[in-house]
């Protein structure tokens, strides 16, 4: 590797880890596989979304060491397993996981995007664990995300990943979606009107994975659940409230922060501070976060 690239190299992964550190992430997260434990050298997992580790194998933080060189969990924070442990599982997954699928086959015969200009080659429905008690939503799928057909799995959705590992969550444990299911050329805006052809599906997605709470990346997909002309400035780190169609029956708490994406464009200390500390508000709604013991 020549001099420059290394230089590079060693630049973006200062700043990786600083992004990290100041999203209260002070590790390199590395989740234990089943046969880590007789295995040396665990390999170091970067901020790219990998294959979950099975809960069934994630140390719970009791059992974790503080001396542990690879720790499964922030210290002080639950297990990534916190948010099952804590659900009550009243809906069977694979009924949730249907009625998506369904949704989603319902979508693609209305085909709502044929109304308006697109760039796409996949929809991009959304993913997670269908009956997650969390849910973000950002605003349409972007150049990375057309191609796999996955949300947020360019530069925007890494520092999605870290935001919700800093939650001490990981990213199949919650819910992500976009308002629109399709690119938008040169990923433009999307338009009131796009917003109010694609958002009808954005509110059965919601009804029927039922999250706890839902939060909003950025001004479009704040706009499309609050029914607001509020600036992102005012509406972050207040919480709202999104009254979902039927068959959900209780509103949704909606906590907006800023987009990632406009993160890495503005990306100040007294940003990410404000997206930490909206995100906080979260955690502590959730019940997740500092553990009794802590
Ligand atoms: N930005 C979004 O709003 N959604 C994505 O899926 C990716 C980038």
């Amino acid at each position: 590797m020549d001099p420059q690239t290394l230089q590079r190299c060693a630049r973006l992964v200062l700043q990786h880890a600083e992004t990290s550190r100041l999203f209260g992430v002070p590790f390199v997260p590395v989740y234990r596989t089943a046969s880590a434990a007789d295995d040396p050298a665990p390999p170091a997992q970067d901020a790219a979304p990998k294959p979950p580790a099975p809960p069934a194998s994630t140390p719970r933080p009791e059992e974790t060491s503080a001396s542990d060189p690879f720790p499964s969990v922030v210290p002080g924070l639950h297990a990534p397993t916190g948010l099952e442990e804590i659900k009550p599982r009243s809906r069977a997954p694979a009924d949730v996981q249907a009625a998506l699928d369904e949704l989603r086959r319902r979508y693609e015969l209305d085909a709502p995007h044929q109304h308006f200009v697109t760039d796409h080659h996949n929809i991009v429905f959304g993913e997670g664990d269908p009956c997650a008690r969390l849910m973000f939503i950002g605003e349409a799928p972007g150049a990375e995300e057309d191609r796999t057909g996955r949300p947020f799995v360019g530069r925007a959705g890494q520092l999605l990943d870290k935001m919700i590992t800093a939650m001490g969550l990981r990213r199949e444990q919650v819910y992500i979606a976009n308002v629109l299911k399709t690119r938008p050329p040169g990923n433009a805006t999307p338009t009131t009107e796009e917003i109010r052809l694609c958002s009808p599906y954005l509110f059965q997605q919601i009804a029927i994975i039922q999250p706890e709470a839902i939060v909003t990346l950025g001004l479009p997909a704040t706009r499309a659940l609050l029914e607001t002309s509020d600036s992102m400035s005012r509406l972050r780190g207040r919480w709202a409230t999104f009254h979902p169609p039927p068959p959900a029956t209780q509103p949704i708490p909606v906590m907006p922060t800023y987009h990632p994406a406009f993160l890495l464009r503005s990306y100040t200390e007294e940003n990410r501070a404000k997206v930490w500390s909206d995100l906080q508000q979260v955690m502590r709604r959730l019940g997740l976060g500092r553990s009794p013991r802590a």
